[in-house]
């Protein structure tokens, strides 16, 4: 084997485990090890148990030897802290559901055991998913594997950290409004943003359930895909979900070498987001490389686009409002004891939730009140209806969208609390596929002179999911930018 064990993507580990190159307590132990060499300075994981993780990793090895021959037997993965796995903790990131322990696997999580992946580590994340920099964390901040001086983004920060740093061949992440691919643009790793209606989200700590949608954040394309055709299928606790046939052919997507046929539409309207000159480049870099594979570039307008992070800003805050009444010190995680029920349900959420959090139920609670209803709530529905026709219009001029994932590289830390508005535009480009509830990917597609990775978004139609993986696997295989690897301070 060429590469370190630690080193080895999902495809690539599956491949070493059935010809025996490898075992999974080999593959497992060298993850530990790694995350026990570097988690100190990184904090990207908030939860394993190395014993735990073993067992799971002897008794896969001991399975097939025994003869079974599921192709993810003993594959390891990191999940984000707000999907539950049976008996481990799951507290998004938050003190109110501190010691609380999953009594049951997520739709997700009990498909990808059922197919043999190992889910090992939880990954950090913002509070209830809740910002873009992994920094509101009870945890603590996720450090970026490029640069320990800056954010990971997030708010599935710890999951991309974790992919990029070598800890787990793959995570999952969940994507709101941009928090699966914001932060694998910022660390320079793969992240995909399926359909909404694709994946199951039951199970799945709720933001916004209107937009919440959970994916997979990779080393490349098809190590994405591999977790999305696992998980992706009709479940009846999820009414979102479709019946759809998921049609994904992993053999012709690995195969994928051109983009000859394919329309891609670059969004011309100014977003107001402040793009950063140096993201530009080298996202319009990406673009040239595209056409060089033979695609087609047309220029396309999304009018509405700026109106994208206002219009969620109102629908995350209304639908967190509801989402989150439910930590309420009875049901689940931590409870501060006081002299009557009104009272002990207060102090449990005055302690147990953090500002941000607590800013948005404040800000949900008035949107949805009388008169805020009408004045907030229903224009951010109807202003959503614009963007989704906005995006219906575009797909029919063009197969995909190209352009910028987020306007900035990671951003410092602490720089993100010091400029909240600048946070809220960072989701500009993002937020249309989760209002619209289409399917998105992230691609590395370069570094900055400073060495920050940035990121190329594919956006399309809703239920395009293999297309747009097709358009991303064709570009990585013409590119390198997705192998390269941070130094963490040892030699790359
Ligand atoms: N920045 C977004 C927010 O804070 C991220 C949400 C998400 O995608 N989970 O709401």
């Amino acid at each position: 084997m060429n590469a370190e064990p630690f080193e080895l993507g999902v495809l690539d580990a599956a491949e070493h485990l059935a010809s025996g190159t490898v075992t999974s307590v080999e593959l497992m132990r060298a993850l530990l090890d790694r995350a026990d060499q570097v988690e100190p300075s990184l904090n990207s994981l908030c939860w394993r148990d190395r014993e735990l993780a073993l067992v799971a990793a002897r008794e896969a090895d001991e399975a097939r030897a025994a003869g079974d021959a599921r192709p993810w037997l003993g594959v390891p993965l990191a999940v984000k802290d707000v999907l539950n796995v049976a008996g481990q903790p799951c507290t998004a990131g938050s003190a109110i559901l501190q010691g609380y322990v999953a009594p049951y696997d997520a739709t997700v999580v009990a498909r990808l055991k059922a197919a043999g992946f190992i889910l090992f580590a939880r990954a950090n994340t913002d509070e209830f998913a809740m910002g873009s920099s992994t920094e509101t964390s009870v945890y603590g901040p996720t450090r970026n594997p490029w640069d320990a001086e800056r954010t990971p983004g997030g708010s599935s920060g710890g999951s991309a950290a974790v992919v990029a740093a070598r800890l787990a061949p793959a995570a999952l992440g969940t994507d709101t409004s941009g928090s699966i691919r914001q932060p694998a643009a910022f660390c320079g790793v793969t992240g995909f943003k399926p359909t909404t209606g694709r994946i199951s989200r039951f199970g799945c700590v709720a933001l916004a359930p209107s937009l919440d949608q959970i994916g997979a954040i990779a080393r490349s394309v098809e190590d994405a895909a591999v977790l999305y055709q696992v998980m992706a299928g009709v479940d009846p606790r999820d009414a979102m979900t479709s019946s759809r046939a998921v049609d994904l052919d992993l053999e012709n997507l690995c195969a994928a070498s051109d983009l000859r046929g394919v329309r891609l539409g670059w969004v011309q309207s100014d977003a107001g987001a402040d793009l950063d000159p140096d993201v530009e480049a080298l996202v319009r870099a990406a673009v040239k490389a595209c056409r060089e594979l033979g695609a087609e570039v047309i220029e396309v307008d999304l009018p509405h686009q700026r109106y994208g992070m206002p219009c969620y800003s109102v629908l995350v805050s209304a639908e967190a409002s509801a989402s989150l009444a439910r930590y309420d010190g009875v049901r689940y995680g931590r409870r501060v004891p006081a002299d009557d029920l009104q009272e002990m349900m207060a102090q449990t959420r005055a302690q147990g939730f953090g500002r941000e959090v607590k800013r948005r139920l404040i800000l949900g609670t008035h949107v949805l009140s009388r008169g805020g209803y009408e004045r907030y709530y229903e224009r951010a529905c109807k202003v959503r209806e614009l963007i989704r026709r906005d995006y219906a219009r575009v797909f029919e001029q063009c197969d995909a969208l190209v352009g910028p994932v987020a306007p900035t590289t990671a951003w410092r830390l602490g720089e993100p609390a010091a400029d909240p508005p600048r946070m809220v535009r960072a989701d500009t480009y993002t937020v249309g596929a989760n209002l619209a509830g289409l399917c998105a990917l992230s691609l590395p597609c370069g570094f900055t002179a400073t060495g920050l990775p940035v990121g190329l978004q594919v956006v399309g139609p809703a239920f395009e999911d293999a297309r747009i993986l097709r358009i991303g696997a064709a570009y990585q295989h013409a590119t390198e930018w997705h192998w390269r690897q941070p130094g963490l301070g040892e030699e790359s």
